[in-house]
């Protein structure tokens, strides 16, 4: 907990984690058990190569860490070349088995193609299209288990075509360890929720199922997720059973995290859940409503950072650190007035709020 207070309302001089920065790459140097990985198309090549650019030269040239890149059709030997070039760790190349991309046994097809008719009329964001849904579902239960990421504990997922803005001077796996992080994000955000109208009753059913197993205490990230009036202090904390879905997710083209929490008993049976009642197929789920609702379940506040010192961009939305000084010191080339952190579609000041953390000040 000290240690997430110490990011909102830090100094320059101390921002942001001094024990483990290098200024030089020293060539013993004791990575985390860590990995990027990416799931992406064989034509995606040149915007994976400009995302991979940005990420060594900002953070990957001083520590080397690998970069799987998993896809469900065999990658062509130019995107096994073209990426293995850029990367400074080694790359390693993963086919998505066949029974991680497809659909499961209890999957009613005829049914599923008609949903997707429905919300390609209904003009619901990727409602009409099938590879979305099945990429949704392998990011939510499997990407974890792929016998190559199997072999790493912490992951930093990086998606074609996104921007970094700032040098991470860091070891950003070092800092998930050491201060026993176990989930981080750059940007959060409301969900549409006609992507996922059954997901919040569907996690009801798994809760009263598995109640014990339901982080339920003050420093439960429960609070994240809940709908309560939690702009005005005199509200009580509703117990999950009784509280909706507040929409609030973290996007996950961004996340750092330790993977072991995803191949948990817990997350386990809850992806399980979700998968046997069909929403991935029947709606059209996303994985980060899937992983922020799980953290909310399960994680404890002190386990979860706000990487708020990273200027990140995913279309279309911008992570452009506050604070003059701090752009400065990391040579930041965004805009801060582009920031989205704080705007009315972001949960990242909820986050901040229910954390103990402050919002940091614009300064230009
Ligand atoms: P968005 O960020 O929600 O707009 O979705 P994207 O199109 O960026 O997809 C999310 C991630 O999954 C990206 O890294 C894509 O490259 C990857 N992805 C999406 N669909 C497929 C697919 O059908 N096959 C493969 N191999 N990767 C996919
Ligand atoms: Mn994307």
């Amino acid at each position: 907990a000290a240690f997430t207070k110490h990011i909102a309302t830090t100094k320059l001089a101390e921002f942001p984690h001094p024990d483990f920065s290098l200024s030089e790459p020293p060539s013993e140097y004791a990575r985390e058990n860590a990995t990027f990985v990416t799931l992406c198309r064989n034509y995606e090549t040149y915007e994976m190569l400009e995302s991979i650019q940005i990420v060594e030269d900002r953070f990957n040239h001083k520590y080397h860490y690998d970069w799987v890149f998993l896809n469900d059709n065999e990658f062509t030997p130019e995107f096994r070349s073209a990426v293995a070039a850029v990367v400074s760790g080694t790359a390693y190349f993963g086919r998505v088995p066949e029974r991680h991309w497809g659909y499961p046994d209890w999957i009613n097809q005829t049914y599923a193609a008609e949903v997707r008719q429905q919300m390609e009329n209904d003009e619901i964001i990727y409602g009409g299209s099938e590879s979305y849904r099945h990429m949704c579902r392998f990011e939510s239960g499997f990407f974890f288990h792929h016998p190559i990421v199997q072999r790493y504990k912490y992951y930093w997922r990086v998606e074609p075509g996104i921007k970094l803005y700032c040098d991470i001077d860091y070891d950003v796996f070092k800092m998930m360890r050491q201060a026993g992080k176990k989930y981080g994000f750059a940007i959060s955000l409301y969900e549409y929720s006609n992507t996922i109208a059954l997901l919040w009753s569907t996690v009801l059913n798994f809760m009263k199922a598995n109640m014990d197993m339901i982080n339920t205490g003050d420093d439960s990230m429960n609070e994240f997720i809940l709908d309560y009036g939690y702009d005005n202090e005199s509200v009580e904390k509703p117990h999950p059973l009784q509280a909706s879905y507040n929409l609030c997710h973290f996007w996950t083209n961004f996340e750092i995290a330790d993977m072991d929490f995803f191949r948990s008993e817990q997350y386990t049976r809850l992806f399980e859940y979700l998968d046997l009642s069909g929403g991935f197929f029947y709606e059209r789920w996303g994985d980060a409503p899937v992983h922020s609702i799980a953290v909310g379940l399960f994680l404890n506040k002190s386990e979860v950072h706000w990487f708020g010192d990273v200027g990140y961009y995913h279309v279309p939305y911008m992570l452009c650190p506050l604070d003059y000084g701090l752009r400065l010191k990391n040579r930041c080339s965004c805009d801060p007035r582009k920031d989205f952190s704080f705007e009315m579609y972001s949960c990242t000041g909820h986050f901040l709020d229910i954390t103990g953390q402050q919002k940091p000040l614009l300064s230009v």
